[in-house]
């Protein structure tokens, strides 16, 4: 079973609900755990394993052959990106805005753009009792997180047989990465939090998650902190509300210095069983 973890914006506490639950749920069965915020990971900042297998990430990027180009201007006009261009008797390629369509390649009269691999991150995987956990980093300078979040995913696929239970730290917004991060998981677990800008991005994310046609449940961080809207809108639109995480001090304070909150405040592992017991409920297999 896959499951997301998402959020309309950062700072909500994805990274708390992917990193607790995939240790409350390893006490019981194997997790794997994926941070697919590849600008930004921060799970392994609660999750301490053994690296097992590193590797270079790489994606396709056209170059230019100047000794073979016509100079007809071809590739400029296919390149949906406005990543190739004809500047006078050059031809650019402009990498952080190549999606590696392969169409200015492929459609280049004299084969002047042949592609090549350039790297874009690395992968890393550690273990760490029942769980395998995942992260990717992009490159300083390379700002394109598909391609990466989509290896991510393919190497997850590859090692790990769907009986496994798969959580994806997604990125947060809603743009291409989150739906990249999403598009796959059999179910969506939204992460806000009680207050306007919480509602505003929960509105988005769900939009966006409606388009995808997700199951998804919210789950509300630092709840009775702001008003009941949240609530109220989830009401409204039918969308469970799976579990509830208060706004305490000491959470904060177990989050600063990395530790996870579950097995240290009883009130917090009750939402996580609330979590788990929402997941197993809407697990594809369990409804064969
Ligand atoms: S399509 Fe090929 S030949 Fe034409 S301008 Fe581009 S690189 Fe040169
Ligand atoms: S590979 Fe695609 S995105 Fe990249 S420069 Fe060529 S046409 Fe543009």
């Amino acid at each position: 079973m896959k499951i997301a973890i998402a959020s309309g914006k950062g700072g909500t506490g994805k990274t708390t609900v992917s990193t607790n639950l995939s240790a409350f749920l390893a006490e019981n069965q194997s997790v794997v755990l994926t941070d697919l915020d590849v600008e930004e990971p921060n799970s392994g900042l609660f999750l301490s394993g053994k690296l097992i297998h590193a590797e270079d990430k790489f994606k396709v990027i056209p170059e230019w052959k100047k000794e073979d180009c016509t100079l007809c201007g071809k590739c400029q006009e296919v390149c949906n990106f406005n990543a190739v261009m004809k500047l006078g008797k050059m031809i650019m390629v402009f990498p952080e805005l190549c999606h590696g369509c392969y169409a200015c390649s492929e459609l280049c009269p004299t084969n002047a753009l042949p592609m090549i691999p350039k790297k874009m991150g690395e992968l890393k995987h550690y273990k760490l009792s029942n769980i395998d956990f995942i992260e990717s980093k992009l490159i300083i300078g390379e700002e394109q997180a598909v391609p990466l979040i989509k290896q991510t995913i393919q190497y997850v696929d590859k090692n790990f047989s769907n009986d496994a239970i798969k959580i994806f730290d997604s990125p947060p917004g809603t743009s291409c990465p989150v739906i990249e991060a999403t598009k796959g998981a059999d179910l969506v677990l939204l992460v806000t939090e009680p207050t306007l800008f919480g509602l505003n991005d929960l509105k988005l994310a769900v939009e966006t998650m409606n388009i995808l046609n997700k199951k998804m449940g919210v789950i509300i961080n630092r709840f009775g902190l702001g008003d009941q809207n949240v609530e109220k809108y989830c009401k409204e639109n039918n969308i469970e509300i799976v579990a509830k995480i208060p706004n305490m001090r000491k959470i904060a304070e177990l989050y600063s210095s990395g530790k996870l909150i579950y097995s240290e405040i009883e009130e917090v592992k009750k939402e996580f069983e609330k979590i788990k017991d929402f997941i197993f409920k809407n697990n594809p297999e369990e409804s064969k």
